[in-house]
């Protein structure tokens, strides 16, 4: 291929922005670096607000995640890259999604983006189509951006090594790090970007994941291998602060609280997230069988002690990013593959997360080498673990039920459990294998939908009323498959779920520790206030390029002195320093979250002009608010019976258990219109969900091109406001 190559000045950040963005055509190989205008970096600050406002500005309504105008957009915030601090190796890659058709976006740790700031950017924005797969490289130490030809990997992973030792240069650090997306992005619609770097305790690559949304997909149908950076300036003060004291002390003081709080409550530095499967089976939020169950006995050989004990034997701090020791990142070292291609290779597996082993639960497997080899695979092919996992637990499901039979799945029973009908599956659906597994490589959605049409032919019911009867237990929201956890008993994370506006990942609100396990929002106004304030500072996290667990995950000892301990204020006074710090500003909470509910309204705004974003997308499935079936409810009976007569105030007296589960039905879904009505009042909108002129002008974005989104949405739902 003939090599397109510019060189560059690098600038080096100041005061946490290098104020440029690499804009990438894939179509014309043209590579060009543009200076980011003081209107865009004062209001929408960085990260998810710089990608939100790339993919506004470069795609209008029309735009198809194939289409060749969609931005791919990646950037980290101002913070990212500080060593000083905890959790700033975060970066946001945003794009019109192929799962929900609108703005979708994932963020993700690693050396990637830091290395990419101290090159001189701020932000990457990609756009076009390639005829044959290249790799960008940005190559700090000489000053040049170039394409060349792809690597020859068939994934993230196998290669890894070989690849950073190529473009380390001779003599120097390996301070080279890459983001990919392997060959299962290209064939289906949920593909990841790994972001990899090599860690030098564990002399091996690492790879984290931007799993959510299909930015993988989109990165691979753009014909882009990856991106490869290597820069070896200095990292320690190249984010330059303001006032370098204070973000030292900002960094000590959170840094001392972790040390304190987490090995005592968490355990993240030791179990990693895995620490979540105990917590959550206690409280029946762990999901089994397509969120049928939210417990189960056989747990306890999948718990996070089990994990540490057994699989996390390397004890060294595992920070995905210098400055983190909450560090979450553990990894085993030695799974031997039972499946696949490598079948038999002994492997290092990052992680899992908690999200990958509740994946496998969800299908009724409790075994972590089966966990180990669903999450290892899927990293190498690219797939999201959580939409791989949730659109194959409710395709075994729809078996259970009768929508499926064998002639649909190629002669296969999908039976709970049976991990190597998972990884066969896993591994057809990431080869693009026609049949079966080419379905359930489009998503849940449609795979819902696949399934309707053929049993309505097969069966000659109507196609409407078996697609309402799946929609019951399909478990997505505006296309994306739920994360892992089970919202049946919990009002405020069903909102956390329904209103986040890239469909149903628990970034934008994870409410269900303060809601259910600690019972820190037992008023319905309290919910609603917390399904405002929480995405918002969830939300600034990701324009920021921060990680949130220091704040979410570790409660700070002082917190249960202030009057709302949920919100973790002493530490957040923490970022507020770190934020001045570095800025040389004197910025109030309040200032951040209208910084932040400025992007989250943008959010809003693409999807409004993408034909979604009004109430009927914030719907969420019969099984995320109650029992479905008769067998949920009766493994919950006693409970439930309490719930109807205590908390709902229902004679039940003489009522059959059949029509108690309908009762449960009725109660819940007006709760979810309630509580809709509410939030929808709190965050200024109208009665469907659409922003009032009034939150437009607050937000600084009543300008023409942001109001006649708002009012051609208002007129297309009937609401003139
Ligand atoms: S807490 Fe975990 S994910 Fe967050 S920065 Fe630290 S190691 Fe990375």
């Amino acid at each position: 291929m003939t090599e397109k190559r510019i060189t560059y000045q690098r600038t080096a950040p100041e005061r946490g922005y290098t104020d440029r963005v690499l804009r990438v055509d894939l179509t014309r190989k043209e590579i060009k670096v543009e200076e980011v205008s003081a209107e865009m970096r004062e209001m929408f600050v960085g990260g998810r607000g710089y990608c939100l406002k790339l993919v506004f500005d470069g795609t209008s309504g029309g735009t198809k995640y194939d289409s060749p105008e969609n931005v791919l957009a990646l950037a980290g915030g101002p913070f990212c890259g500080e060593t000083g601090f905890v959790g700033t190796g975060k970066f946001i890659a945003g794009t019109i999604s192929p799962l929900t058709g609108t703005f979708c976006d994932s963020n993700v740790g690693g050396h990637f983006f830091p290395l990419v700031k101290i090159s001189g950017f701020d932000a990457i924005a990609i756009t076009g189509k390639s005829d044959e797969d290249v790799m960008l490289v940005i190559d700090g130490d000489a000053g040049e951006v170039f394409f060349t030809e792809a690597p020859a990997m068939d994934g993230a992973l196998i290669g890894a090594e070989e690849l950073v030792e190529e473009w380390r240069g001779e003599g120097k650090q390996i301070n080279v790090a890459y983001i990919n997306a392997g060959n299962g992005a290209k064939n289906t619609f949920f593909g990841c970007i790994n972001s990899v770097y090599y860690d030098t305790r564990r002399k091996r690559c690492r790879a984290k994941q931007a799993g959510r949304g299909g930015t993988g997909t989109v990165m691979r149908d753009k014909g882009l291998w990856g991106v490869l950076v290597r820069c070896n300036a200095k990292r320690a003060g190249s984010n330059r602060p303001a006032d370098r004291e204070r973000v030292r002390r900002a960094g000590k003081n959170l840094r001392d609280v972790i040390r304190e709080v987490d090995p005592n409550s968490m355990s993240l530095g030791t179990q990693g997230t895995t620490a979540l499967m105990d917590m959550m089976n206690a409280f029946h939020l762990l999901p089994v069988n397509n969120y049928q169950y939210g417990v189960d006995e056989r747990e306890k050989a999948v718990s996070g002690f089990v994990f540490e004990k057994e699989y996390f034997k390397q004890k060294t701090p595992d920070g995905c990013y210098i400055g983190c020791n909450l560090a979450c990142t553990k990894g085993h070292e030695n799974h031997k593959l039972l499946t696949g291609p490598y079948k038999g290779k002994r492997v290092g597996v990052d992680g899992p997360e908690y999200e990958s082993a509740a994946a496998m639960t969800n299908l009724g497997v409790f075994s972590i080498p089966w966990i180990m080899e669903f999450n290892w695979y899927c990293d190498q092919y690219g797939l999201d673990t959580i939409s791989t996992g949730v659109t194959t637990a409710f395709a075994f499901e729809a078996f259970e039920q009768g929508y499926l039979v064998e002639e649909d799945t190629g002669g296969r029973k999908l039976e709970w459990g049976n991990a190597e009908l998972v990884m066969e599956l896993v591994h057809e659906t990431a080869g693009g294998e026609e049949g079966f597994a080419s379905v359930l490589a489009r998503g849940l959605r449609r795979t819902k939908l696949w399934i309707a049409d053929r049993a309505s032919k097969r069966t000659g019911r109507p196609e409407s009323g078996i697609i309402n009867a799946l929609n019951d237990f399909a478990m997505e929201c505006k296309g994306l498959e739920f994360s892992m956890y089970i919202t049946k008993e919990s009002l405020a994370q069903q909102g956390g779920y329904g209103f986040a506006l890239k469909g149903a990942q628990h970034d934008e609100a994870w409410l269900i520790a303060i809601d259910q396990l600690n019972r820190e929002l037992p008023a319905f106004e309290k919910k609603a206030v917390a399904l405002r304030w929480f995405p918002l500072f969830r939300t600034w996290f990701n324009i920021a390029g921060l990680c949130k667990l220091p704040w979410i995950d570790v409660r700070n000892p002082e917190a249960k002195n202030t009057p709302m301990p949920a919100r973790n204020m002493p530490t957040v006074d923490y970022y507020i320093e770190f934020v001045n710090g570095t800025l040389g500003t004197e910025k109030t909470l309040e200032d951040l979250l209208l910084e932040s509910e400025r992007s989250y309204t943008l959010h809003k705004l693409i999807n409004l002009r993408q034909g979604f974003g009004t109430r009927e997308h914030d719907n969420i499935p019969l099984r995320a608010m109650a029992p479905v079936f008769m067998n949920e409810f009766l493994s919950r009976k006693e409970y439930y019976e309490e719930y109807l007569t205590e908390r709902a105030g229902l004679d039940i007296a003489g009522r059959s258990d059949e029509e108690m589960l309908k009762m449960l039905h009725g109660d819940r879904r007006e709760r979810y219109e309630k509580l809709t009505d509410a939030v929808y009042s709190e965050k200024g909108y109208d009665a469907n969900g659409i922003p009032t002129d009034e939150t437009m002008k607050r937000m600084g974005l009543d300008a023409p091109e942001y109001m006649q989104i708002v009012r051609a949405a208002r007129k297309r739902s009937g609401n003139r406001n």
